[in-house]
């Protein structure tokens, strides 16, 4: 009754894809349905088929196929019967992958919104956030003041730490205002509902003279897309996708300077991570030799540099990890000749010198300049540390002589387990890292307490003493330029 639905069928080959039939237009098989036709074509034309169909053997969407007029898509599909004699038209949507391309950008300019590079700028100032979504050497180059670089590869999977509120707009741009609309689409499928792509890109935000800045951590001219400045693009460039710091804290470290006494227990940690950090002048001192027997902590040196001045072997092991930093090295002891032009020339003190006298020394200087001194300290099993800075504007704190007025507070004599100063002096690098980027709440009038047995932080606040003859009422009162080592108490 019914006619038999096995037979010969012809498949019709759109112009685009005759080469790879030997310039053929049509090409007959058997099959009784669809699939089984253009399996028979994948399987004589295999480059062919797989311009049809897809890996899971789906037809492309880009590949149109009609049965007279009818669309097999919205019948039967692939499993659309064919009778003998049938002819199956294939039609190509996008004759190559180029134009395929730009079929899928012009499908996102239909969802995405897209803003002028000026309507960006408007949009950034009131506080929508603008990521710059091009690779390292191209931001190197220049970038839109204030955005957030994460480049494409790492869009996705930064994103959400860095804008943790789906509701937060956001506006992609890259350097011509393409990929930007495929970053903005990503970022939409994750769910961010606010996501618009800059039409133009980088080169239309200059053209338009909007603010850009080169984003580093290049202060000069000459730097401009050195290689100097790509090494330091990747280096820092986890700080740069971090919003608080981006750029322009990373500059601000790069033009810090730390001073660190001690490159013992506390003050290797402390530095290393500093330099890791891209602090750009560090000043150590110490007058000390590496031995081994402190190498458990003093994680800076080596038992081949043994006998080494330390401070020789901190800048070998420092400029190996950072070879971007300035290191100045002062193998001498802190006295009350040198503490003065040393701390001068820095911004921040790290006091690791585990040594009642020297920590007075610094603690006077650091007053004179106004200067904020993170000071630690360890014992066996615990360590403390603790911000002494009484001009801090936020809450003016105590100095070391308010803490410690006569006695010494015991020292490491007893012995000391390696990882309390490790942790420690790592410690002392944060505080000093958030000092430096005006970051979160310093332990300034709060001494932090880590006992390791314990296995636990303690906090306790730390008062003025308003007496103090270092940063007491007594001392503001004195003449300028008394506050020595030698000064003698006074009745405050
Ligand atoms: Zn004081």
């Amino acid at each position: 009754m019914s006619e038999p639905l096995s037979g010969k069928i012809t498949l019709r080959i759109p112009a685009a894809f005759r080469s790879q039939l030997g310039g053929a237009g049509q090409i007959l098989v058997d099959a009784t349905n669809v699939a089984q036709a253009l399996a028979a074509l994948a399987e004589s034309a295999p480059e062919l088929g797989q311009r049809i169909l897809g890996d899971d053997g789906s037809l492309l969407p880009t590949v149109t196929l009609y049965l007279g007029t009818d669309d097999i898509r919205y019948g039967q599909g692939l499993l659309t019967p064919l009778r003998a004699g049938a002819v199956v038209d294939i039609v190509c949507l996008a004759s190559d992958g180029a134009s395929s391309r730009e079929r899928r950008i012009a499908r996102l300019r239909t969802v995405l919104a897209e803003y002028s590079p000026i309507e960006a700028r408007r949009r950034q100032t009131a506080g929508a956030v603008l990521i710059d979504v091009r690779e390292m050497d191209e931001v190197a180059r220049g970038s839109p003041t204030g955005a957030i670089r994460l480049n494409r590869g790492f869009l996705e999977l930064r994103i959400e730490a860095i804008v943790a509120d789906y509701e937060q707009p956001i506006m992609t741009l890259c350097s011509n205002g393409i990929a930007s609309l495929f970053a903005a689409d990503s970022l939409q499928r994750m769910g961010y509902r606010q996501v618009a792509s800059v039409a133009g890109g980088f080169a239309g935000w200059k053209a338009e003279g909007l603010p850009y800045e080169f984003p580093r951590l290049m202060n000069g001219e000459e730097r401009r897309g050195s290689k100097r400045q790509q090494q330091d693009l990747e280096r820092y460039g986890e700080h740069l996708a971090i919003p608080e710091i981006g750029a322009a804290g990373q500059e601000k470290l790069l033009a810090s300077k730390v001073l660190l006494i001690g490159l013992g227990g506390l003050g290797c940690p402390a530095a290393l991570y500093l330099a890791a950090a891209g602090v750009g002048t560090l000043g150590i001192v110490d007058e000390g030799r590496v031995a081994r027997r402190n190498l458990q902590r003093e994680i800076l040196h080596t038992d081949r540099r043994t006998g080494q001045m330390k401070v020789d072997s901190a800048r070998a092991s420092l400029s190996a990890l950072n070879p971007g930093i300035q290191i100045n090295s002062y193998a001498e002891p802190l006295s009350a000749a040198n503490v003065a032009a040393l701390v001068a020339d820095y911004d921040l003190v790290i006091d690791c010198s585990s040594a009642f006298a020297a920590s007075h020394l610094l603690n006077e200087s650091c007053i004179r300049h106004g200067i904020p001194n993170v000071h630690g300290a360890v014992d066996k099993f615990a360590g403390q540390l603790t911000v002494f800075w009484p001009k801090y504007a936020g809450r003016p704190g105590p100095c070391y002589r308010c803490l410690y007025p006569d006695t010494p507070p015991s020292g490491p004599e007893t012995g000391v387990m390696g990882f309390v100063p490790g942790l420690i002096g790592l410690l002392e690098a944060v505080e000093a890292i958030k000092l430096l980027l005006g970051l979160g709440d310093p332990l300034v009038g709060r001494l932090l307490r880590y006992d390791a047995l314990d296995g636990r932080f303690v906090e306790r606040a730390v008062y003025r003493d308003p007496a103090c003859r270092c940063c007491g009422t007594a001392a503001a009162t004195s003449s300028k330029g008394t506050l020595s080592a030698s000064a003698t108490p006074t009745d405050g």
